[in-house]
C-alpha cells in the first residue's frame, strides 16, 4: 500500500494476557511477523506483562505500547503509573483516552490533553482515542463531537509535538461489538479529523499525523479499511489477542 504515512497497526490486550500468556503470544507474533517493515506494529499488554514482553521484543521489529499513564510525573498517587515507569521497560508508546476509560474512568479531554504533554515530555508517543456514540451518530452529532474531542485531548501540544502523536478514531458503537464501519464512514471521519488538525495547527502537520481506525477490525476486513486515503492504521482490541488474527490483519494491511 502506497501512502505517505508508514502504517501504525497497534494492539490493545486490554485488561487479558497473564505474564506466560503475554509470552506466548508475543513470542507467536515474532515468529510470524519478522519480515514485515511496512508496518509500525505496536503491542500494548497490561502493566504487569510489560517487563517480560519488553525483554521479549528486544531486537525484533515489534514496539511496546502501554494502555494508560498518570498525569502526574511522581507522588502520592496510589495506583498510578508514570511515564518515567513505563520508559523503563522501553515503552514507545501510550493509548490515552480510551473511550473505556472515558466511560469507566470518567477521563475528560483536559485530562487527557495534561497525560499527553506529559507523554511527550517523557518522548512517549501518545495514541489518543476520540469517537462518537451510537446515539451521538444518530443525533447527526458525529462531526461535533469529533472536534470537541479532537481539540480538547490535543490542546496545548506544539506542531512537533503533535507529528509525533497518532489518533486512533474508534467510533464507540463499533468497539467490541463486531459492528465495524463501513469504509466511507471510516474515511469521512479520519479526513473531517485531518481538517480539524488543519485548523489547529497547519495542512503540512495535519498531513503528518497518522490516524488509526478502530473498532472490530478483524483479518477480513483490515485491507479495505487501510486502503482509505486517511486511514493510517489500526487499533484492535478483540483480535490483537491470538497471533493468527492479529497477524493476519497485518499482513492483509499491506
Ligand atoms: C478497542 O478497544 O480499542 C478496540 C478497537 O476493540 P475491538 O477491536 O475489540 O473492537
Amino acid at each position: 500500500m502506497n501512502k505517505d504515512r508508514k502504517l501504525i497497526i497497534a494492539g490493545n490486550w486490554k485488561m487479558n494476557k497473564t505474564v506466560a500468556e503475554a509470552l506466548d503470544l508475543v513470542n507467536g507474533l515474532k515468529r510470524e511477523l519478522a519480515a514485515v517493515k511496512e508496518v509500525d506494529i505496536v503491542v500494548c499488554p497490561p502493566f504487569t506483562a510489560l517487563d517480560a514482553v519488553s525483554k521479549a521484543v528486544l531486537d525484533s521489529n515489534i514496539r511496546l505500547g502501554a494502555q494508560n499513564m498518570s498525569e502526574h510525573n511522581v507522588g502520592a498517587f496510589t495506583g498510578e503509573i508514570a511515564a518515567v515507569m513505563l520508559k523503563e521497560f522501553s515503552v514507545r508508546y501510550v493509548i490515552l483516552g480510551h473511550s473505556e476509560r472515558r466511560q469507566y474512568q470518567h477521563e475528560s479531554d483536559a485530562l487527557i490533553a495534561r497525560k499527553a504533554a506529559c507523554a511527550h515530555v517523557a518522548a512517549l508517543k501518545p495514541i489518543v482515542c476520540v469517537g462518537e456514540s451510537l446515539a451521538e451518530r444518530e443525533g447527526n452529532l458525529t462531526e461535533k463531537v469529533l472536534e470537541t474531542q479532537v481539540r480538547g485531548s490535543l490542546a496545548g501540544l506544539t506542531k512537533e509535538q503533535m507529528e509525533e502523536t497518532v489518533i486512533a478514531y474508534e467510533p464507540v458503537w463499533a468497539i467490541g461489538t463486531g459492528k465495524t464501519a463501513t469504509t466511507a464512514q471510516a474515511q469521512a471521519a479520519h479526513a473531517f479529523i485531518r481538517s480539524v488538525l488543519a485548523k489547529m495547527f497547519d495542512e503540512a502537520t495535519a498531513k503528518q499525523v497518522r490516524i488509526q481506525y478502530g473498532g472490530s477490525v478483524k483479518p477480513t476486513n483490515a485491507r479495505e479499511l487501510m486502503e482509505q486515503p486517511d486511514v493510517d492504521g489500526a487499533l484492535v482490541g478483540g483480535a490483537s489477542l491470538e497471533v493468527r488474527s492479529f497477524t493476519d490483519i497485518i499482513k492483509n494491511s499491506i
